[in-house]
């Protein structure tokens, strides 16, 4: 296992505080990281500042061949990386195999292709005698903070764009799942130039709190909660950097009273719950049209109840435990608060599994009113909500009456009443009859304090790179 941190060409330990990093499943200590030092984070910076002077030239073509030995590199040793980061995460190892690898993969190749079809404005003569034309200049150093969600993925989603674009990188994937960071930084050593990318480790508060105070770093990029976004946006304005804000969501599903409901049911079950639901659109807050409601409660929750999770042969198993006791404590306690209002039931779930190891059951909880705190905040887990509707414009008003602005979904088989709903929903993205589907060449984003800046697609490298005009005077 590749245990040491990527600062310009050397392997290094930390030589901070130790950080246990688990096995969610058995909540068992895996190994002990130290976390960098201020002395390492800044020989990091100097790393990636000098390799700016050179990475920065390079052409599209030549970034992208180097993104194309990556997306390589990562297919040869699937496994290898599916195997780690399942232990590291709790994942069922075919869901990071099947789902997530080809996904990550198929990024790195998306912007190999992507940085070499740029567009913009045509260059011309728009002032007599002067001709005008704009460039896309990589914006410098890019600290780039990820959450433990996806650790692979979100790797793959901010690496990618940020040096097809020409910046280097300081990396800190997060305290709990560094591991396929660590054998991504090795990977990453045998096929970029030196200081281009830099894996360091640390916890938020120390780490992640010089990265985005540190004066030589331009912009920083992360994903992770709202509070920790704020943070970043606080020590942003002493320099003025960049910043790229992936953060919370809360995804409302209008579920109409045409719509196909075993497709709502079976989406339900997927969407609302991969990852063990610990993902920023899961599907779990679903308002649906009261003439529908009661089969939809019964379905959903008979399908949510068959989710096999916690089976001795990983390979039975649909979804994993939460990332940490601490983090299925906290969806417990959601739940627990929940079912001490009466007009709301668990009807599936609502309970730990298993004497060792992080495991929530897959739960539903039907009766939830706009008010409740299961319908307003984030959970980040095996939890869905279910509301009555009797009003479309409710149902509408309901679901942008929300902080977060990250994804959302409707379920109807009238295309126009999906086209209307979809164009008042205040979300960076709404799916139509189905829910959670991404492709590396949309955009992913949010709106309000889901924060900002998009992953994927042209549009991320757009974001980390710099419009800038070049006027020439010919007399
Ligand atoms: P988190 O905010 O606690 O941590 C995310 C990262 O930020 C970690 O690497 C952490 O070390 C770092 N961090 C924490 N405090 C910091 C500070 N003061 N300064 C600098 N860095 C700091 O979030 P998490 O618990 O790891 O992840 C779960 C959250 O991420 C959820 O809220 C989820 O919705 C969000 N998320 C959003 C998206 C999206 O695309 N919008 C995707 C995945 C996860």
């Amino acid at each position: 296992m590749d245990t040491q941190m990527l600062i310009g060409s050397r392997f290094e330990a930390g030589t901070e505080t130790e950080e246990h990093i688990l096995n969610p499943k058995t909540g068992e200590t895996v190994l002990n990281l130290p976390e960098a030092s201020l002395s390492q984070i800044d020989i990091a910076v100097d790393a990636a500042e000098k390799a700016f002077t050179s990475w920065s030239q390079t052409t599209p073509a030549q970034r992208s061949t180097y993104l194309l030995k990556i997306a390589d590199a990562i297919e040869k040793d699937a496994e290898g990386f599916a195997t780690l980061e399942a232990l590291n995460c709790g994942k069922p190892i075919n869901a990071v195999l099947n789902d997530e690898i080809p996904a990550i993969v198929d990024c790195y190749r998306f912007f190999a292709g992507a940085v070499r079809n740029l567009h913009g404005p045509v260059a011309g003569e728009y002032l007599p005698g002067h001709t005008s034309m704009i460039r896309r200049d990589p914006i410098g150093i890019v600290g780039s903070i990820a959450p433990w969600n996806y650790p692979l993925m979100m790797m793959a989603w901010k690496l990618a764009p940020a040096i097809a674009g020409g910046n280097t990188v300081i990396f800190k994937p997060s305290e709990q799942t560094p591991l396929t960071a660590l054998k991504m930084a090795k990977l990453l050593s045998d096929i970029l130039p030196e200081g281009v990318v830099n894996v360091i480790l640390g916890r938020g508060e120390s780490v992640g709190n010089a990265l985005i105070n540190h004066p030589k770093i331009s912009m920083v990029s992360i994903t992770g909660d709202v509070a920790t976004g704020k943070k970043v946006l606080q020590a942003a304005a002493k320099t003025v950097k960049r910043t790229h804000l992936e953060l919370g969501g809360k995804a409302p599903v209008i579920v109409f009273d045409d719509a196909d409901i075993d497709a709502v049911v079976a989406g339900i079950r997927t969407f609302g719950y991969y990852n063990a639901g610990q993902d920023c659109t899961a599907a779990c807050r679903i308002y649906a049209d009261a003439k529908v409601y009661d089969n939809f409660v019964a379905d959903l929750t008979s399908a949510v109840s068959s989710i096999k999770f916690n089976l001795g042969d990983d390979t039975e198993n649909e979804i994993g435990p939460l990332i940490s006791k601490r983090q299925r404590d906290r969806v417990e306690s959601f739940v627990t608060r929940a079912a001490e209002h009466k007009h709301m039931e668990i009807t599936t779930g609502g309970k730990t599994s298993g004497d060792r190891g992080c495991f929530y059951a897959p739960t539903v909880v039907a009766g939830a009113t706009q008010d409740d705190e299961i319908v307003r905040r984030e959970v980040f887990g095996p939890v869905v909500s279910v509301t009555r509707f009797t009003s479309a414009d409710d149902a509408v008003a309901w679901a942008n009456d929300s902080d977060y602005g990250l994804a959302s979904s409707v379920w109807t088989k009238d295309i126009s009443r999906g086209m209307q709903t979809a164009a008042r929903l205040q979300y960076g993205c709404t799916w139509i009859n189905t829910h959670f589907m991404l492709v590396n060449e949309m955009p992913h984003g949010g709106l309000k304090q889901s924060g900002y800046g998009k992953d994927m697609s042209v549009y991320a490298i757009e974001d980390y790179t710099a419009v800038r005009h070049v006027m020439i005077n010919h007399g």
